[in-house]
């Protein structure tokens, strides 16, 4: 099973969810936890896992050879992304615009360009507990983070639980991160602008046909809008964290939060029957 976590907007506490959700699981069966949210990666922060592997990540940028070509114009022309612009006798590449498609060596009628590697982050993976953990790392000033989330998804399990860290908002990066999961969980807060992230989350969820339940973090600092949209949607809100000092506090200090906050355990507990109920409807 895959189940993703996710949040319309940042700072809803999802990170702290998804780790605290596979060190629950992990006490019963082995647990693949994926931090896709690589452009701020922490849910290692929380987790402390020990780091054993770590690989670049590459994408193919074309490379003009200048003596082949004649600046006839046709790679321009078929890049659907504005990456290339052909001058009289020069030609300026964008590589934060180019997606890697190939279209440009294919097309160019003098076989002048040829596609080499760029890094574009890494991928590291370790392992805390029995959760085997992966994240990837995006170069800072890179936009293309859809490569590297993908790298980081080639890590998800057949047979284990996979849990893995959305990031927020709902662009290209949450698609690909989304993509294929069996079920989400939309960590939200009781606010306005928490409703209408998590209303942008719902639309794109319900496009991709993917069933998902809410949490309410902090439930007690804000209104019922969020309730009363769950409600309106039919969408079931698993559990409602309140807001408590303590647990901030032993949250900035990073670890997971689980064995040291009873209550929170017990949110936890409530939170996967909650989703096993689902799964079994
Ligand atoms: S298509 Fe090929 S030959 Fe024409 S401008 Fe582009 S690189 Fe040069
Ligand atoms: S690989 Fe695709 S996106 Fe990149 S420059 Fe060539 S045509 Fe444009």
């Amino acid at each position: 099973m895959k189940i993703g976590i996710a949040s319309g907007k940042g700072g809803t506490g999802k990170t702290t969810l998804a780790v605290n959700l596979s060190v629950y699981l992990q006490e019963k069966h082995p647990v693949i936890l994926l931090d896709c949210d690589v452009e701020e990666p922490n849910a290692h922060l929380f987790l402390k896992p020990t780091f054993s592997e770590e690989q670049p990540v590459f994408v193919k940028n074309p490379q003009v050879n200048r003596e082949k070509c004649d600046y006839c114009g046709k790679c321009s022309e078929v890049c659907a992304f504005g990456a290339l612009t052909v001058l009289k006798s020069k030609i300026l590449f964008y590589p934060h615009l180019c997606h890697s498609c190939g279209s440009c060596a294919y097309f160019c009628p003098n076989k002048a360009i040829e596609e080499v590697d760029r890094e574009l982050g890494i991928i590291q993976k370790g392992s805390a507990l029995n959760i085997e953990f992966t994240h990837g790392i995006l170069n800072v000033g890179e936009a293309m983070a859809v490569s590297v989330i993908n790298e980081v998804k080639k890590s998800q399990g057949v047979d284990q639980i996979t849990v893995i860290d959305i990031p927020p908002g709902t662009s290209c990066p949450v698609v690909a991160s989304l993509r294929d999961i069996d079920f989400c969980i939309i960590v939200t807060e009781p606010t306005p602008f928490g409703l209408n992230d998590m209303g942008l989350l719902v639309q794109l969820l319900q496009k991709m046909e993917i069933p998902s339940a809410v949490v309410i973090n902090r439930w007690d600092l804000g209104d019922t809008g969020v309730e009363r949209f769950c409600q309106n949607e039919k969408i079931p809100v698993l559990v409602k964290i309140p807001f408590d000092k303590e647990f901030a506090r032993l949250n900035a200090e990073g670890g997971n939060l689980i064995e040291k906050i009873p209550w929170f355990r017990d949110s936890i507990q409530e939170l996967w029957a909650g989703v096993k109920g689902l799964e079994k409807l």
